[in-house]
């Protein structure tokens, strides 16, 4: 179908079936176009909380789409493809994660948003990388704490809040993939460039870093920033919430190992998401979200718990 009678069809069921459409930053720059809302995976989940809206058209990753289903039971939640899975919530298994965690007795688990309801039930509280630090710090000092499933992430927060968290060893496929030997080689090229990079990137890339945030928080900085370049380590598809929100200003994608036609770093599960794929999932109600009600219910626990500490 043409990309007019596409965006035309999905604005008709948009109103036939009282839908609103959900999208990640990191989505494809057609799909963000025609969002109802743009954010990262706080916002997105306090936009799904609020949502009066009779179907959810979730337009980024599975995790992110069974969370907006856990706070809505009686919604319709709908993934463009059911595949768009996350190297995070992948390699965190329930089975492996109950073993690990029977390692610590005592210890208080606070997860990353990246992770399957089934990890969240298993939770005290989730996180996201923008209030992470903050639900760190609500603990007492001396309250051990086990941080999952990103690593990166999680040596991040012991810095920050100079604790010493037991972390699972997962990391996330994209921000792994920036080389510091290329960055400081784009840098040496633009010595007045910003470096911002999502905390979910390696320490080496986060110690180069001016500055280090959520994707919100990297975007609010580069808008409000007085400097004219930045060099931008996290998923390419901010870049086009960028160059509406800060025209004028050069943003460079930070390189990865890999040489790839944009030299940029992008999410293959995020990409999986097209607008044909969007149009047919508002049009059959397919694929969708469930989440057993037993599930549902412990996981909206350590959520609520995340959405009344941010
Ligand atoms: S960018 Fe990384 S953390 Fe985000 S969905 Fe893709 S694999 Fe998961």
């Amino acid at each position: 179908m043409e990309k007019d009678i596409l965006i035309q069809e999905i604005n008709r069921l948009r109103k036939e079936k009282n839908a609103v459409i959900l999208a990640h930053y990191y989505q494809e720059k057609d799909i963000q176009d025609i969002a109802d809302f743009v954010g990262d995976s706080l916002e997105l989940s306090k936009k799904a909380a609020a949502t009066s809206a009779d179907m959810i058209v979730f337009a980024g990753v599975h995790f992110m789409a069974e969370t907006a289903k856990i706070l809505n039971p009686e919604k319709t939640v709908v993934l463009p493809d059911l595949n768009a899975g996350c190297s995070l919530a992948d390699g965190c298994k329930a089975e492996d994660f109950i073993k690990w965690k029977a390692q610590y007795p005592g210890h208080k688990v606070v997860t990353y948003i990246n992770c399957s309801a089934d990890i969240k039930t298993l939770s005290d509280v989730v996180c996201t990388s923008s209030n992470a630090k903050k639900i760190i710090e609500s603990f007492p000092q001396d309250q051990p704490i086990l941080f999952a499933p990103d690593r990166n992430l999680g040596k991040y927060l012991q810095n920050e809040t100079n604790r010493d968290l037991v972390l699972w060893d997962g990391s996330c496929i994209v921000h792994e993939a920036f080389s510091l030997d290329k960055l400081i080689a784009l840098y040496k090229e633009y010595p007045k460039a910003k470096i911002v990079a999502h905390p979910e990137s390696e320490t080496q890339i986060l110690k180069v870093a001016h500055y280090i945030g959520s994707t919100s928080g990297m975007l609010n900085y580069i808008v409000s920033s007085d400097a004219e370049i930045f060099i931008v380590a996290t998923e390419a598809g901010i870049l086009h919430k960028l160059a509406q929100d800060a025209p004028g200003k050069t943003l460079i994608p930070a390189p990865a190992y890999e040489d790839n036609t944009c030299a940029c770093s992008e999410c293959a599960f995020m990409k999986l998401n097209t607008l044909e794929k969007l149009y047919r999932c508002m049009k059959y109600g397919y694929p969708e979200i469930k989440v057993s009600e037993e599930t549902r219910l412990k996981a909206l626990v350590p959520i609520q718990r995340m959405l009344e500490l941010s």
